[in-house]
């Protein structure tokens, strides 16, 4: 089987779980307890949260561990918004459901959001659009730094620039940015949030910085857990996973990257020559190095889909089954794209594990079955 669909989670690296399963199996590990063995376990806590700081450049009290990125962007998201009774904020209309829902939410309890939309064909929002929709009430700015459905980019160095300016606070769902662009986190950026089961890292915990002087309200109240900013036992085993994971992405980037980069060019290059109304959605603008979002005009994705999962490949169709119906996908619509252009769209991801071989018979695959 071939794996394409890397965007929605990825193998485990070997390398991670070694580091994980000491912690799972020999000893218990709640870095709360007083004896040895949870002392043990701050100890690795500590180290772990030391480690995932020194990477982004930041500091480890800006450091919080999560169940994954939709808490992660829940928890900064309505964190920020429950310091106020009513502000603005400025999304778009390509984030990911884990943006929309709690700004849907915040919009009924007295916040106005404006979701951008992207020019026509465009994937993704221009700093002029943000810069338009400021208001003197504008109090958030919550984008993605690269479309999970395209890959993509956002403009955020650009971005973070002029919320930095008007100091405005500004949320990045990193999550399809992460490890796929060469360039570091920009300045000006007040909350990051990423996923590490989308780089090879375990699921069930992710990893948001929150600049300090940010002012938020926790989501989960409980114990005194990471600074009382989320209360529970943490996932000691899973932060270990997710530090070990960030560390690989951070060693290996430059070549992670240059390989999938590489080998998205062979898959567009082979598809277009043997698909000649292939259309890449995005395909002249900024893209992150692995995502391919492809109509096959006169197709049905969906049956597709099905057709290369049996015959061994497996992808995307970048939407949301709603009531047993597969919708077309929000972004495509949202990007201008016809509803039928984005009922033929399958979303292909690749990740630094998948082999130049496989690539070769995933465009066999497709052309045989299109
Ligand atoms: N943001 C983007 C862009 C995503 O692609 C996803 C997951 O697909 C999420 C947020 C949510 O991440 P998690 O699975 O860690 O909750």
């Amino acid at each position: 089987m071939i794996y394409l669909d890397n965007n929605a989670t990825t193998s485990l690296d070997p390398r991670v779980l070694n580091e994980i399963l000491p912690l799972l199996s020999y000893f218990p590990s709640n870095p709360s307890s007083i004896h040895h063995y949870g002392q043990r376990a701050r100890g690795v806590l500590v180290e772990a949260t030391r480690k995932v700081a020194n990477l982004l450049d930041v500091l480890p009290q800006e450091i919080l561990f999560t169940s994954g990125a939709t808490e992660s962007l829940n928890t900064m998201i309505l964190g920020v918004l429950a310091r106020r009774a009513s502000g603005h904020v400025i999304t778009s209309k390509l984030e990911h459901s884990a943006v929309l829902q709690p700004l849907e939410w915040a919009a009924t309890q007295g916040h106005v959001v404006s979701s951008l939309e992207p020019a026509a064909g465009r994937g993704s929002i221009s700093v002029d659009q943000v810069a338009s929709a400021l208001r003197p009430q504008t109090c958030l700015i919550v984008l993605m730094g690269a479309n999970n459905e395209t890959g993509v980019l956002s403009d955020l160095e650009q971005i973070a620039a002029l919320a930095e300016e008007r100091g405005i606070p500004l949320i990045v769902d990193g999550v399809a940015w992460m490890g796929k662009v060469k360039e570091r986190l920009p300045q000006g950026i007040a909350a990051f949030c990423i996923s590490p089961h989308k780089f090879h890292g375990p699921m069930g915990v992710g990893i948001a910085y929150a600049r300090r002087s940010l002012k938020w309200e926790p989501l989960i109240r409980g114990g005194p857990q990471q600074g009382g900013k989320r209360g529970g036992t943490e996932n000691v085993p899973g932060i270990v996973g997710a530090a070990k994971a960030l560390e690989l992405l951070y060693e290996e980037k430059e070549s992670s990257i240059s390989h999938m980069r590489r080998l998205r060019e062979i898959f567009e290059n082979g598809l277009k020559a043997k698909i000649p109304s292939l259309v890449i959605h995005g395909e002249n603008e900024p893209r992150n190095c692995n995502t391919t979002s492809a109509a096959f005009p006169g197709v049905d994705g969906e049956a597709l889909l099905m057709r290369l999962d049996l015959a061994g490949l497996a992808a995307s169709h970048g939407s949301a089954c709603i009531t047993g119906a597969i919708e077309p996908s929000r972004v495509l619509l949202n990007m201008g794209i016809s509803k039928e252009i984005a009922r033929s769209s399958l979303r292909f991801s690749l990740s630094k594990f998948t082999t130049e071989e496989e690539i070769h018979s995933a465009v066999s695959i497709i052309t045989s079955n299109f």
